[in-house]
This record gives C-alpha cells, sequence and structure tokens, in this order.
C-alpha cells in the first residue's frame, strides 16, 4: 500500500546571512522555533520539522540533498527571514526533487513604530529578502508555491495545508502501482494513453494482469472468509436482494482482489467487461467496498489513468471530511432551459463513498459483457461543492481538466434505475461548463472530490510539470480557448 498523510512531514527552512552579526542569526532561530511550535498546533495536515537557520550555500546543498533522501520528508517549505543572498541557494534548489513551498511572511505583524531602530529593520527585512529567493526560484524555473500572508492567519495556514495535501500527492504517486486486467475498451480512445510518460511525470505504474489469475483466486476462498465479508456487507448495507449467490459471488470477488492487490502492493486498478474471462460477474460491489473501504483507485473500461488519479486524490483529500473522493461518469443530461445538470453513475460501480443515502444492495441484469447478473450498490449522491478532474493523454503531454461543479442530492425517486446516482451543476453552467471541457478533451471518466479544490490540483500539476486547465464560475470562452492554443505551443516547445 502506497503510505498515507500521517506518514509524512515537511521540512522547513529560514533563511539568513551571518552580515548581521550571531545575534540576528540567534533571533531568527528563536523566531523560527517560536514559529513552528505554534504553527504545528494550527491544524495541519502533516508535521512541520525545524530544519534550522541556514547562512551559506554549503548548509543549503546539504541539506536539500537530505530532503531528497529522506522519504518521511514530503517538500521543503522556506521563509528568507533576513536578506538570504539567492545564489547561496542555487546549487541547493537545483538538486531539489521535492515541492517546494515559498512562505512570504514576518515573525511580527505590524511594523512597531516607537521602538524600532536599524537592528530591528536588518533582521525583520523578509520583505526583501524573500524577494531574492523569489528571484532565484523564478530564474531556475522551479514550480513552487507562494504562499503570502502573516503566519497566524488563517487563511495562511488553510493554503498551507491545502498544499501540503497537494504535495503528498507528488510524493505518494511515486509509489502507486495501478493492476490493470486487460486493455483498453474497444475503440475508446479517452481512456488511453502512455504510460512511460505518465510513469516519468507522475511516477504511477501501470503493468497488466490477466483476469482469469483473479478468477483461480476467487475459486480458492473459504467459507471463513466468505462469511466474514458477507457480515460486512450486511452490516454497511442494506440487502435488498434474495439472490444471495449472486451477492456472495462479489464477496469472494472482493476477497480475492484484496489478496491479489495486496501481493502486488497495487493500490489502483482498471478492468473492462470486455475481458472477463473465468468470471462470473463483472464486479461491482466488489469494487464499490474496495474504494470506500481501502481507498482503492478504480477506473472502469481500462481506464488506469481515472484509477491512479481517483488513489491519489483520495489520499490527498484525507481527513478533511467534507463528502469524500470518487471514479464518477458523466451519464446523462437534464438540459431543462436555465436549469441544466448532469447526473453521473456508472453501469455498477459508484464509489459509496460519496452516499447521502444508505447504499442497497441489488441485483439486476446487466446488458453488456455477456455474464450472470451482478450485484451492486445502489444510492444518491451527496450534495455540496465539488470538482470533477480528468486527466487526458494529448500526445506528448498530459492535461489535467478541473471543474468546480455544485452537487445536488436527488430529490425525485428513480425507481426503475438499478445504479448509484449522483447529480450536479458544473460551473459557471452546464452548457458553458460542458463546451470547455469538449474543448480541453475532457473525458467522460471523472474524479469527483467533495474534498479537493482547483487551487490544489493546479498546485498538484504544477509539481508534477503537467499541464492544467480550470473551469469554474469565471471562465471566459474565448480567454479559455486561447489558454489552449498557447499551451498547445508551449508543451511543444518544452
Ligand atoms: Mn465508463
Amino acid at each position: 500500500m502506497m503510505r498515507t498523510l500521517k506518514d509524512l512531514e515537511f521540512w522547513f527552512v529560514t533563511g539568513s546571512q551571518p552580515l548581521y552579526g550571531q545575534d540576528a542569526i540567534d533571533a531568527c532561530v528563536a523566531h523560527a522555533d517560536d514559529m513552528i511550535s505554534q504553527m504545528n498546533e494550527f491544524g495541519l495536515p502533516c508535521k512541520i520539522v525545524n530544519k534550522g537557520v541556514v547562512t551559506c550555500t554549503e548548509e543549503i546543498t546539504k541539506l536539500m540533498k537530505e530532503v531528497n533522501y529522506q522519504d518521511q520528508c514530503a517538500g521543503v517549505i522556506i521563509f528568507a527571514h533576513t536578506f538570504s543572498p539567492s545564489k547561496m541557494w542555487i546549487k541547493g534548489l537545483v538538486s531539489l526533487q521535492k515541492p517546494l513551498l515559498h512562505l512570504h511572511t514576518q515573525y511580527n505583524q505590524e511594523i512597531p513604530y516607537a521602538t524600532m531602530d536599524m537592528d530591528f529593520m536588518n533582521l525583520n527585512q523578509s520583505a526583501h529578502g524573500d524577494r531574492e529567493t523569489g528571484f532565484i526560484a523564478s530564474r531556475l524555473r522551479i514550480p513552487r508555491k507562494v504562499v503570502v500572508g502573516y503566519w497566524k492567519d488563517p487563511e495562511v495556514t488553510a493554503k498551507i495545508a491545502g498544499w501540503m495535501r497537494s504535495a503528498a500527492g507528488v510524493v505518494l504517486g511515486k509509489e502507486l502501482k495501478i493492476a490493470r486486467f486487460g486493455d483498453n475498451m474497444r475503440y475508446v480512445g479517452v481512456t488511453e494513453g502512455d504510460k512511460i510518460e505518465v510513469e516519468i511525470k507522475l511516477g504511477w505504474e501501470c503493468n497488466s494482469y490477466a483476469i482469469d489469475e483473479l478468477a483461480e483466486l476467487i475459486a480458492k476462498v473459504t467459507p471463513e472468509e466468505l462469511a466474514a465479508k458477507m457480515a460486512e456487507y450486511n452490516e454497511k448495507y442494506t440487502m435488498a436482494t434474495d439472490n444471495i449467490a449472486a451477492v456472495e459471488y462479489q464477496a469472494k470477488t472482493e476477497i480475492a482482489m484484496e489478496k491479489f492487490f495486496g501481493e502486488l502492493d497495487a493500490d489502483a486498478f482498471a478492468d473492462t467487461f470486455q475481458d472477463l474471462y473465468g468470471m462470473e460477474q463483472l464486479p461491482g460491489l466488489a469494487v464499490q467496498n474496495l474504494m470506500a473501504s481501502k481507498g482503492m483507485g478504480f477506473g472502469a473500461e481500462g481506464d488506469w489513468k481515472v484509477a491512479g488519479l481517483a488513489a491519489v486524490m483520495k489520499r490527498m483529500g484525507e481527513g478533511v471530511g467534507k463528502g469524500g473522493t470518487a471514479f464518477m461518469e458523466d451519464y446523462t443530461l437534464n438540459l431543462e432551459k436555465g436549469n441544466e445538470f448532469i447526473m453521473g453513475a456508472h453501469m455498477l460501480e459508484v464509489d459509496p463513498t460519496v452516499a447521502a443515502t444508505k447504499p442497497t444492495i441489488e441485483v439486476h441484469p446487466l446488458g453488456i459483457g455477456g455474464k450472470a447478473d451482478p450485484a451492486r450498490l445502489v444510492f444518491d449522491g451527496k450534495g455540496g461543492e465539488a470538482i470533477c478532474c480528468s486527466l487526458v493523454d494529448m500526445g506528448g503531454r498530459l492535461r489535467l481538466i478541473c471543474n468546480d461543479v455544485v452537487c445536488m442530492q436527488p430529490d425525485v425517486p428513480m425507481p426503475k434505475l438499478p445504479v448509484a446516482r449522483c447529480l450536479w451543476k458544473p460551473l459557471p453552467s452546464q452548457p458553458e461548463a460542458a463546451e470547455a471541457w469538449i474543448y480541453a478533451g475532457g473525458s467522460h471518466h471523472s474524479v469527483l472530490s467533495f474534498d479537493l479544490t482547483a487551487e490544489q490540483m493546479h498546485d498538484w500539476a504544477d509539481m508534477n510539470g503537467i499541464e492544467f486547465v480550470h473551469i469554474g464560475k469565471d471562465l471566459d470562452m474565448d480567454r479559455f480557448k486561447q489558454r489552449l492554443f498557447v499551451n498547445d505551443m508551449a508543451f511543444k516547445l518544452r
């Protein structure tokens, strides 16, 4: 399994120099100690570790090498308390391979007019020093997050917390293994992609396996294992079928998957209804329960990219608790004028992480795949603000598309619909957002998250060196199309 947020920490480095004497450096050390001990009480998702005050090239270079080498360190936060000449940072920053946040703040909140002297001015000059630091990071073209404001301000803390999650997504992604049963759904384009490019940029490893290896494991599930899984289903969900044998087949499938993915150390997987040799049912309930209980990333129809994105976004959003992160698919539309919205669903595999109602276990026929009627969870999705993200391969580069959306819990019964369903209005409106999404080449498969924001996904994309486009309330279609055009050229030049 990939590590999680709790396994990670961030290193805080305070920049200074010897020019103002040891007293000034001692004051920097004391200020950094105070800031970091207080910031660790602000409810950040990961701990900040104080790495002291650096004053020369050798110290900075040594520290950045250590940042790269220590696995628990997910990134570095720098603050140039006094003036820290930036040529000292070149060798260190050139070698840095982890996310970087530049915190432009100041130890004191207000200017102390009555008491300030030149010693105070020399000590508290991040207004000056942080610009020097900014210059060298820009000169080196280092993707990084710049956060500006008083370090105790909750808005500043929230920005740091949000970035920590994005940085963790970058670092944890380097550990992600995606298992793919079979290949892509025949003839489908948007779910395809360059696995080598993805591994180079995002670190995700994707390898394929035969589904009959899973079928062999299903046949070996013991009665005790099956009883325990059925008890778990009965506790979490409402059994709304008499076809218990069909539910038991999904339970055995899930047990087999847990063993198979555990052996592979995989946190995401994809399957396809066109490659189910040896299987009695398309995995439905099995996948749904795995996504919600183990944070498994999943993609249907061979869509390994969305599976990886779901796994990473689930780790990034861990503990936020606003509503979950789930594999989703645009299914059908309400095109009533002025009240346009999207219904998301899938033929089976909607993640109950985003359920507003207690899911029911039901068994219904599935028109495609040519297998037995599969058991699945049926529920209504939650309401609330969320984002929808799609990762596409543009040929030579990856593009992440992120749309701000407002989800609505359905208030009408859908007695004939045998799958889970979610409703959302994309911003600024469904017609405008879908137009932009289609120009950008976004998939019908996406990751819906109540726990993450467009800003966090933008930071994540920047740190990974991939393209990011945002569709939100301020969408301007001319500018959006121009951005796609300019990005196309910019990425060709890279
Ligand atoms: Mn699909």
